[in-house]
């Protein structure tokens, strides 16, 4: 008998079978249907013994030191600043824009000074940021926004930024600066030996069971136990009801080539040309040395795996239904990105399931700190 039924072995499901078994002292079964756990984050080695992300590049940041510090419980951490290049008119640029971007693109030798006149006389002042268009012509203007936020969104989403909520560009700022690290959270690190076995080490533990292979719908019935922590696709739990929620796919299309760099940059972002948004070479990222180098090529697409919920209001009201009727399922708890239909990154997944751990273990748990 379990105390806990866990759909899904991602982030969400671990961390809250991981609390559960060793804080908590609770009888676990995690399921998932794929034949590994790390769900999207994980990592293994190729043919070749290079360490890639087979569900697209995966790089740890956060602002919350407890968050670190609890994921740090599981692993070594290796410190690593992502850096993504933008290929636009022909040229390597910095991504996000920064100073560089500006001056490398129009020739130009501006200072921040400089680059914050140049932007507010080419910038379109918008009285609202509602969708994601206006979040950047009203911080860059209309050119730069066409150059490198227009056709890459319209290839990633299927949708024109004007259809999206700001929240999708506001990912990426503007600097006036020459900072080209893509993130500026206090905490940017790696797992050391990747995060499949940070997982490995956070499902190690005789209270948890795990069954791979695994879906839910086929074994949901059979199983004794009570209550269930749901981290797959909210809408399919309710068998679509209400019609299904629009999920963004992706195809990855991995390679390696037989030298040991393939790109000067770990990401290379293609807003303008061919049919992928971006490849990224995945030794930058793990710190791997190796004479071959493994790369993979994102290309979006409608149909297939949701890897990204879509951030519209006409998705975020049908999403309500489902939320209203989750809540009316008090032994079924939602969470994660698919359970909880948000763009979120892998910090605010883990501080996400640990809250629920925290309302689920009472106030007596030290949810957040407790350690081994
Ligand atoms: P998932 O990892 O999707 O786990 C859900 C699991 O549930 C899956 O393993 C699935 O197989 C399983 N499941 C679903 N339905 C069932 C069922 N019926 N029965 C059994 N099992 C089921 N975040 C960052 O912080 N940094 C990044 O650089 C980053 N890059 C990303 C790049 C890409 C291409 C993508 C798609 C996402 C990226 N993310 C990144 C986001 C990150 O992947 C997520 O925040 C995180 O993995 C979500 O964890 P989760 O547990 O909610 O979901
Ligand atoms: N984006 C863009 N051009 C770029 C990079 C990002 O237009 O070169 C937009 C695009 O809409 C993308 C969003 O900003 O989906 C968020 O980018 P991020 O790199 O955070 O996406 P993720 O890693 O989640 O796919």
């Amino acid at each position: 008998m379990f105390d806990y039924l866990i759909v899904g072995a991602g982030f969400a499901g671990s961390v809250l079978a991981e609390r559960l078994a060793r804080v908590a002292n609770k009888k676990v079964l995690v399921v998932d249907r794929r034949s590994h756990i790390a769900g999207n984050a994980y990592d293994c080695h190729d043919q070749h013994g290079i360490l890639i992300h087979r569900y697209g590049p995966h790089i740890f940041h956060t602002n919350s030191a407890d968050i670190f510090s609890y994921l740090g419980q599981f692993t070594e951490w290796r410190q690593y600043q992502h850096r993504v290049k933008v290929c636009v008119d022909g040229r390597l640029v910095p991504m996000p824009i920064n100073l560089d971007t500006i001056n490398e693109l129009y020739g130009l030798r501006l200072d921040p000074e400089g680059m914050k006149r140049y932007l507010s006389s080419v910038a379109e002042p918008r009285p609202e940021l509602v969708t994601s268009e206006d979040v950047v012509v009203a911080s860059v203007g209309r050119e730069l926004y066409e150059k490198f936020f227009r056709n890459y969104t319209r290839k990633q989403w299927g949708l024109d930024p004007s259809e999206l909520d700001a929240q999708v560009t506001a990912r990426v700022p503007v600097r006036y600066n020459r900072d080209d690290r893509y993130f500026t959270d206090k905490f940017q690190a790696m797992p050391a030996r990747g995060f499949t076995h940070m997982f490995g080490n956070m499902l190690d533990h005789p209270n948890i069971k795990l069954l791979l292979n695994c879906d839910y719908r086929e074994i949901s019935r059979e199983i004794p136990c009570t209550t269930t922590i749901y981290t797959g696709q909210i809408d399919q739990y309710f068998d679509c009801c209400f019609g299904p929620l629009p999920y963004r796919c992706l195809n990855f299309k991995h390679e390696t080539h037989h030298r040991p760099v393939f790109q000067s940059a770990p990401v290379v972002n293609y807003p303008n040309e061919y049919d992928y948004t971006r490849i990224t070479e995945f030794k930058y990222l793990t710190g791997q040395e190796h004479a071959s180098t493994s790369i993979v090529y994102e290309f979006p697409t409608a149909e297939g795996d949701p890897y990204y919920p879509i951030p519209r209001p006409a998705n975020a009201a049908l999403y309500k239904q489902y939320q209203a009727l989750a809540e009316k399922t008090p032994d079924v708890h939602f969470v994660g990105r698919l359970g909880t239909y948000r763009y979120y990154n892998m910090d605010q997944v883990v501080g996400q399931a640990l809250t629920l751990f925290a309302r689920l273990a009472g106030p007596n748990q030290a949810a957040l700190r407790a350690v081994a």
